[in-house]
């Protein structure tokens, strides 16, 4: 029988739980969620994986939609561009976009987390914290859990199960003894390493603020945030085993060493960079595709848990929040009848979540080694003049992600129409002056339909 349940149970009070019980409960819905760890507010733990996150578009879309971005946005640190710092100490700067509107916004994950939790709350979710869940019965429709505190187990009758429990997640490892279950799962060669850059003595930053600093290293690569405490929150990315590694990496002396030939303007302003260095996990990046998401309307994968994309396009949180706002916006059109909401959410996403998982990966070779090629550089102005001249044909691929709404699959396609155009436009000239607009307009105009730019 198809679930219309008006009580929901979601595992995962991280980013997209809260923001999805939010919208849910503003809809009449009774939505209690379970969180495996502590109260983040009450007690002083992590919230998990990278300190902060670049918020765009689509994160702030949805923000938009809970009516919280005006309350975020005090939190939050405009990015213009990539400042790229050479082996030699050059710096580069390359706008994200074309005007100081196309920013990416540096916001950190906890207080995201915590302002996110707080509103769900405000609006009635209950929030129950050190709740495992340790299994799910679709069929009898019951969710287990283990306390936190007391290692006692129970069993709940609940209708409708979202595992919004991240990339790790029990209930779809739970789903996976459905039969006829589809998973994949490809780790990087990569680990990544979470260091800190300390506010200067005046409590400001140290490096320019409004950007996001990128250290390309051809194989590898280091890249810093701004966070509004006068830090940045930087992140090593480089490969588990070779001879540029984690692997080589086992020493204080090594890791100094490493960074002083390596990234020598950051190392300087990296006092406790080997004990940063031991002290934090090495993370390992993955990405997860999967489906069915659903059975029969009683349980609901939504997120990392559905989707787990690596971070090179700083879109997971995005596309989490997106996947919000299309859950909410089937519920306002199908009511309580979750097993067709079910359905056609993962008709309209998985589409989209696996071209943003591609894109992710693509990304990752963007940032660590061509961004330090000036002919990379070059193809970014050319975009930009292209996209100032024909601004509903020509959107860059980045701006298609980043800066718009546009469904992935659509900026992945248009994506890769478009870098062979920019292959043969920009062969052989290094300088606008060489750019043939004539040939610009006709590859243009015979292979790209306009744009439909939503707000
Ligand atoms: C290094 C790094 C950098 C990133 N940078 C960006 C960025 O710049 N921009 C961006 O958009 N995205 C970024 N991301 C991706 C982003 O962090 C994720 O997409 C996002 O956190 C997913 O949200 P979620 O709510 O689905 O899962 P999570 O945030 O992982 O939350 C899952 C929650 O479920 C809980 N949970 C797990 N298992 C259970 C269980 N069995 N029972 C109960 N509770 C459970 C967890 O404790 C957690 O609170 C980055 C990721 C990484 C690793």
């Amino acid at each position: 029988m198809a679930a219309k349940a008006e009580t929901v149970s979601l595992v995962g009070a991280g980013l997209n739980g809260p923001l999805l019980a939010l919208g849910l409960v503003k809809r009449g819905f009774h939505v209690e969620i379970y969180e495996r760890r502590p109260d983040m507010r009450r007690s002083r733990i992590s919230a998990g994986r990278s300190i902060n996150l670049a918020l765009s578009k689509r994160g702030i879309h949805a923000l938009s939609e809970a009516e919280l971005w005006d309350q975020m946005r005090q939190i939050i640190i405009p990015m213009k561009g990539r400042m790229m710092h050479s082996v030699t100490n050059e710096l580069t700067f390359q706008p994200y976009g074309k005007d100081d509107e196309e920013v990416i916004n540096s916001i950190s994950r906890a207080e995201l987390n915590i302002a996110l939790m707080n509103a769900a709350e405000a609006q009635g979710v209950l929030i129950h914290f050190q709740q495992r869940c340790t299994g799910i019965d679709p069929q009898k429709g019951t969710l287990q859990l283990r306390d936190g505190k007391t290692g006692t187990n129970r069993v709940l009758e609940s209708p409708v199960v979202i595992g919004c429990d991240g990339s790790a997640s029990a209930i779809r490892g739970e789903m996976l003894k459905q039969s006829r279950f589809n998973f994949s799962q490809q780790y990087l060669d990569y680990g990544y390493k979470e260091l800190t850059i300390p506010a200067g003595t005046d409590g400001k930053h140290v490096l320019e603020t409004n950007a996001l600093h990128i250290w390309p290293r051809g194989n590898y690569m280091l890249i810093a945030l701004p966070n509004v405490d006068g830090t940045f929150a930087c992140i090593l990315f480089i490969p588990f085993e070779g001879p540029d590694s984690f692997t080589r990496l086992s020493t204080s002396s090594a890791v100094i060493n490493f960074f002083h030939s390596r990234f020598p303007d950051a190392i300087s302003l990296m006092p406790h960079l080997a004990d940063n260095f031991f002290a934090n996990p090495t993370g390992a990046m993955v990405t997860i595709k999967c489906s069915p998401w659903h059975v029969d309307g009683r349980v609901l994968l939504l997120g990392d848990a559905a989707h787990a994309i690596v971070p090179f396009f700083g879109q997971g949180i995005n596309c989490g929040f997106e996947d919000c706002s299309c859950l909410l916006e089937l519920v306002d059109r199908r009511g309580a009848d979750w097993e067709r909401i079910s359905r056609e959410f993962e008709a309209a996403r998985k589409v989209n979540t696996d071209a943003i998982a591609d894109l992710a990966v693509e990304n990752f070779v963007e940032m660590r080694d061509r961004v330090a090629d000036p002919r990379f550089l070059f193809r970014k102005k050319v975009e930009l003049a292209l996209e100032a001249k024909y601004p509903r044909l020509f959107v860059p691929k980045y701006s298609m992600v980043t800066f718009h709404r546009i469904p992935y699959a659509i900026a992945l396609r248009r994506g890769q129409v478009q870098d062979l155009m920019l292959t043969e436009l920009c062969d052989g000239i290094d300088r606008m002056e060489g750019l043939d607009w004539s040939k610009a307009d006709r590859l243009i105009r015979s292979r790209l339909t306009p744009l439909e730019l939503v707000s």
